[in-house]
């Protein structure tokens, strides 16, 4: 349920409103906007009497929002979310860009590829420690000593870092780790999703295999709905009947889950595509589209990378990809204003 508030509410009138709210049993999101209030009530709401609510002094109107997701609708917080991660700024309107391989392989790796995102433009550091693979005989990913060589890049390069989480049992080896990814394969691990809400930590949410938009925003809900706000939604392609392409990236994703959803959105082309030329286009549509951010895979020498070799852009091409997403960014931004 929302309540939209009559402009300039007087403090008391509002604190009054609050109480009576509580004592129905739910809980009340204010988002302060430019024009409006807006409060989202979340929980049981099917007992409220809307026309006692309706009556209120301070009351425009109360809308019953038929959406199951309710923090993550963006009729409850009409306003983008802007996440920061330090220095890096995720959401309303710019343009970020998340690099890295796929797995961490070792020091000499990890920093080399971090520093050339770095000096490309890139704000945050990708890099896979637990590698959720399809064969149990492939590289497994370096695990715990993975985590340790990203916070070493993390020291070195001054980036903050990405990294997947399989399992609870995994959680406090990120203590240190600045945005924690759930992979396409654990997006509707509930369990998860419920010990990450008590974190106060940012969130990559991938979109599973084949999940609707929905899906992939009950998900969110369910990190939400524990206390963590912070949560990054990710398109990174989906399984479809073409099979010429790893995956198929839903463009539409942009603007769909930008009408539902108030949260930012972040576009994976590496493992949408699965061909590191198909990387750039895919990466200039998403910019073009309005997407928040990029999480693009980048490895030192791809042929032998240990996993994702051939979606993993050279560090010469990321190179060139980061001044194309400039000029698709100026351009998408003019677009806006028209
Ligand atoms: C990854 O980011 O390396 C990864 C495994 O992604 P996804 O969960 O989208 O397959
Ligand atoms: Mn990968």
């Amino acid at each position: 349920m929302i309540v939209i508030l009559k402009e300039n509410p007087e403090k008391h009138q509002l604190d009054n409103l609050l109480s009576w709210i509580e004592r129905q049993g739910v809980t009340a999101h204010i988002s302060h906007g430019i024009h409006q209030t807006v409060m989202g009530l979340v929980g049981d709401t099917a007992k409220i009497d809307i026309d006692l609510l309706c009556q209120m002094e301070i009351v425009e109107t109360v809308k019953r929002v038929q959406e199951p997701f309710k923090n993550a609708n963006r009729k409850f917080h009409p306003l983008d979310t802007v996440i920061k991660v330090n220095d890096a700024v995720i959401g309303g309107g710019g343009m970020t860009v998340i690099a890295g391989p796929c797995s961490v392989e070792s020091e000499e790796q990890i920093i080399t590829v971090a520093r050339s995102v770095k000096a490309s433009g890139a704000t945050l550091l990708r890099g896979g420690a637990f590698k959720p693979r399809t064969s149990p005989y492939a590289f497994q990913g370096l695990r715990e000593e993975g985590i340790k060589l990203l916070l070493e890049a993390k020291k070195d390069t001054g980036l903050p870092i990405v990294t997947e989480i399989m399992d609870l049992s995994q959680l406090d080896l990120f203590d240190e780790v600045d945005v924690i990814q759930v992979g396409a394969r654990n997006m509707q691990n509930f369990e998860l999703l419920k010990q990450l809400g008590h974190l106060n930590k940012p969130i990559l949410l991938k979109r599973g295999l084949a999940n609707t938009y929905q899906e992939l925003l009950m998900s969110a809900e369910y990190i939400m709905a524990f206390g963590n706000e912070n949560v990054i939604l990710c398109e990174r392609g989906v399984r479809t009947f073409e099979n010429y392409t790893r995956n198929t990236l839903d463009i539409s994703a942009i603007p769909s889950l930008k009408t539902l959803s108030h949260l930012p959105i972040v576009i994976d082309p590496s493992h949408a595509a699965g061909i590191a030329r198909f990387v750039s286009p895919l990466s200039l549509a998403a910019v073009a589209a309005g997407a928040d951010g990029l999480i693009i895979e980048v490895h030192n020498d791809p042929t032998h990378a240990l996993c994702d070799g051939m979606q993993s852009l050279t560090m010469p091409e990321f190179d060139k990809l980061m001044k194309k997403i400039n000029i698709i960014k100026e351009a998408e931004m003019s677009v806006k204003e028209l």
